[in-house]
């Protein structure tokens, strides 16, 4: 079977290896599809890693199952997650699935940018989904991304009725959107610095889009004269500039919560003002990735058409050319999900 092998952006190599064996509890799934996460394309996260073979967002056929397996057949058509949680340690105790040290640990194999990989018997048990007929491999794709998204507005505890803010609209802002619909938000204002992304933003439903004002206190005084309030009760930042952080921070309503959505370098940091958060009750809270509850919600979105997922995908890669793929999604360049094709 063809793997691509990542070392960084630009290198990316395909291997020809042997087709593994799924062992008790396992299956081997043929890929159909696997999405490019902005996660990918992280070369500062990825390379000190490498050589490794990414691809977290796969569907596919299921091609044999190991001994044992009795809730899925041969041919049956999947989306497996690839991070799974314990379900017993401290931090899934109490809920906190994605912060279980297994959940980090757990993968498929070799990855999603394979003609095959294993699920392993947790993944089977956990958080492997059969698709919808109607559900094709490449909106299946979109399950794990979604399921980030959820994952994000139930942290941020955005509830009917909030006024919410949402700064970026990426694949993933654009997922933000539709699901905060989805969820009754009352007025979602929405930010974006790109002209074809604001465009994308007002196709997917956001009612109101504008390009933040270079001067963050009078983009604050707009707002407030656009909510008729002192700012949002929910801001979403997810965009990676500092800027933007900057900005979502001076937008919150008293007593309001601005979760950190997207990932900044590392090496990046913010200047905080305590006072401003203690006389104003402002949460600062963040997400990373969704756990097995978040899949199944957003399996359910996509199934049901709330969230259109098909729409999003904008282009389309053989896996020999996964590299441009990781350069498209890096570049920003009127392009919103890109995904690896197999036949
Ligand atoms: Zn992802
Ligand atoms: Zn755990």
């Amino acid at each position: 079977m063809k793997v691509a092998v990542y070392y960084n952006n630009h290198d990316v190599r395909i291997e020809d290896r042997p087709i593994p064996k799924p062992k008790q509890g396992e299956i081997l799934v043929k890929t159909k599809a696997c999405g490019v996460c902005v996660a990918d394309t992280m070369e500062w996260y990825l390379s000190p890693r490498a050589p490794l073979t990414l691809g977290h967002e796969p569907t596919g056929i299921i091609e044999k199952v190991g001994s044992g397996v009795t809730q899925f057949k041969r041919g049956g058509r999947v989306a497996v997650h690839h991070h799974v949680p314990c379900l017993i340690c401290e931090h899934c105790r109490r809920g906190n699935f994605t912060m279980c040290s297994l959940f980090r640990k757990t993968h498929i194999h070799p990855g999603g940018f394979s003609e095959y990989f294993i699920a392993s018997e947790i993944h089977v048990e956990r958080d492997t989904h059969l698709l919808p007929d109607h559900v094709s491999f490449e909106a299946g794709t979109l399950i794990e991304p979604l399921a980030c998204v959820i994952h994000a507005i139930k942290k941020a505890g955005i509830k009917a009725g909030d006024s919410v803010v949402l700064i970026g609209t990426g694949t993933m802002g654009l997922m933000f959107i539709q699901s905060l619909i989805y969820w009754g938000v009352r007025k979602l204002i929405v930010y974006e610095m790109l002209d074809w992304r604001r465009k994308k933003a007002r196709e997917f439903g956001a009612g109101t889009v504008l390009t933040p004002l270079k001067d963050s206190q009078e983009e604050a005084a707009r707002l407030q004269d656009l909510l008729k309030l002192n700012g949002a009760d929910k801001v979403i930042i997810a965009a990676k500039d500092i800027s933007a952080i900057n900005l979502g921070l001076r937008l919150a309503n008293k007593g309001g919560t601005v979760l950190f959505f997207a990932t900044p370098h590392p090496d990046e940091f913010i200047k905080i003002y305590p006072s401003h958060l203690f006389f104003n009750e402002i949460t600062i809270t963040s997400t990373y990735s969704a756990d097995h509850l978040d899949t199944r919600m957003a399996l359910d979105l996509i199934a049901k058409g709330d969230v259109s997922a098909e729409k999003l995908i904008t282009h389309r890669y053989p896996l020999e050319n996964l590299s441009d793929a990781i350069l498209q999604t890096d570049s920003r360049r009127e392009s919103l999900k890109c995904i690896v094709k197999f036949d």
